[in-house]
């Protein structure tokens, strides 16, 4: 896998894939500007180079229809939808990327799945490994090929629930509260310095912005929960409140100006974590 795909998400497939009559397959590039195609133009020119230099040679022929592939891309009357005889181009060149035995070590193979891995954009989980007594791949394979590529494509990416992201998070930080101060500060120091990229989804509850404002209006500048002025003033010079829902609209508390309040950040934190039935009554009186 190349680096830098890994992570992108597709939300459509970049391929789309049509049988004409004599069962040939082209494949319709999608979405154009989800391929490097400076990155893949790299990898042509090191399959170029490999080609040259070792005798089992990448097939030209497959060399000049990437090439002409570029030059459609790099065409001004380019249109979104391009069309490429795909069956012909892979029937070509993948058996060299593919067939294990004299390729196995060689640098051809590496340059060639690298190549793969930046045209399909999708790990090369499964190969094509059968091709009939002309060369060309076998039909059935590439159906079989193609759906798993297609797979790739669309779920190259695992979506967590919310619910399950936090819980995770959650369980790792009462672990981490377990430790002692040396044993954390051994684990914080070998630990991975990129933090993991997860994709989550998420409810969304749509709140009304005129609520909001009339609350953070009525407080003029103070915090309805502690009685201080705002810590800062926003960069549009208004003092910084933050608006909350003294019934949380999570359980059932109605998006209304009698059940928001403008809290000055701790406090709205504090609401947050500890939620007293106390500061709730101060709250509620508030907006009476
Ligand atoms: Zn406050
Ligand atoms: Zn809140």
């Amino acid at each position: 896998m190349v680096e830098g795909l890994k992570h992108t998400v597709f939300e459509k497939p970049i391929w789309a894939r049509v049988e004409d009559s004599n069962e040939n397959f082209d494949l319709y590039l999608l979405n154009y500007d989800k391929i490097d195609i400076g990155l893949l133009e790299n990898g042509l020119a090191s399959l170029e180079k490999m080609t040259k230099s070792i005798r089992q040679s990448f097939s030209r022929q497959a060399l000049e229809a990437f090439k002409k592939f570029f030059n459609d891309i790099h065409n001004p009357d380019y249109t979104p939808v391009l069309k490429y005889r795909a069956y012909f181009v892979l029937s070509k060149w993948v058996k060299p990327a593919s067939d294990l035995s004299p390729y196995k070590n060689s640098p051809l193979k590496h340059e060639a799945e690298k190549f793969w891995d930046i045209l399909f954009c999708a790990p090369l989980n499964k190969r094509l490994d059968e091709w009939d007594s002309n060369g060309r791949i076998v039909p059935e394979n590439f159906n079989l090929w193609w759906n798993e590529q297609l797979k790739c494509q669309q779920q190259s990416v695992e979506i967590w629930p919310e619910d399950k992201f936090k819980n995770i998070q959650k369980s790792r930080q009462e672990q981490a509260k377990k430790l002692s101060r040396e044993e954390l500060r051994k684990r914080a120091a070998r630990a991975p310095r990129k933090a993991v990229i997860r994709y989550v989804s998420s409810k969304q509850r749509e709140r009304n912005e005129e609520v909001s404002e009339y609350a953070k209006r009525r407080a003029a500048g103070i915090c309805e929960l502690c009685n201080c002025a705002a810590p800062f003033f926003s960069k549009d010079g208004t003092p910084y409140l933050e608006s909350h829902h003294i019934v949380w609209l999570s359980k059932g508390g109605e998006d209304a100006i009698e059940n928001t309040v403008a809290l000055c950040p701790n406090c709205h934190r504090k609401m947050h974590v500890l939620d007293f039935k106390q500061d709730r009554l101060v709250l509620t009186q508030k907006v009476k």
